[in-house]
């Protein structure tokens, strides 16, 4: 582990009110092998592509999510959101060629609203541990 994983690791994400990776997200995939439980999201779910995931409203937001309140389900999110942190996700893509990060942003796969949300979230970080 690098010590840029080590201190992301030793400061949890403090997430706010932000809610940047509930919106315009590509869907929430529900991933039994990591614990979750499809019944819990019956009826708000959908097959895209052989993954099951979780709707999004028309605006793009996860069904889940209430912009007044945040997420409505928190109790029982995904594995995913469970485990997301935008700073590994920032690094993540940083590491990619500009190539693969706009072939990912096209596919929806890169929000650069959360990219600039995890980059922010890291100089946080490592500006605390200076
Ligand atoms: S974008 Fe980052 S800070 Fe915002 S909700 Fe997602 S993980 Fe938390
Ligand atoms: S389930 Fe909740 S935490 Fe996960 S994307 Fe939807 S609103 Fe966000």
């Amino acid at each position: 582990m690098d010590q840029l994983e080590a201190l992301i690791s030793s400061n949890p994400i403090e997430c706010g009110a932000c809610q940047k990776c509930c919106q315009n997200n590509p869907g929430i995939q529900i991933l039994p092998e990591f614990g979750d439980d499809p019944d819990l999201y019956a009826g708000n779910t959908e097959e895209i592509e052989g993954h099951l995931v979780l709707k999004r409203q028309s605006n793009g937001d996860c069904v889940y999510l209430d912009s007044a309140t945040g997420c409505t389900n928190y109790e029982n999110r995904p594995s995913i959101c469970r485990s997301f942190d935008c700073r590994r996700g920032y690094m993540h893509w940083m590491g990619r060629s500009r190539k693969d990060r706009l072939a990912a942003k096209k596919a929806g796969q890169l929000n650069p609203r959360v990219q600039r949300e995890g980059e922010k979230q890291l100089k946080q970080v490592l500006n605390a541990g200076q």
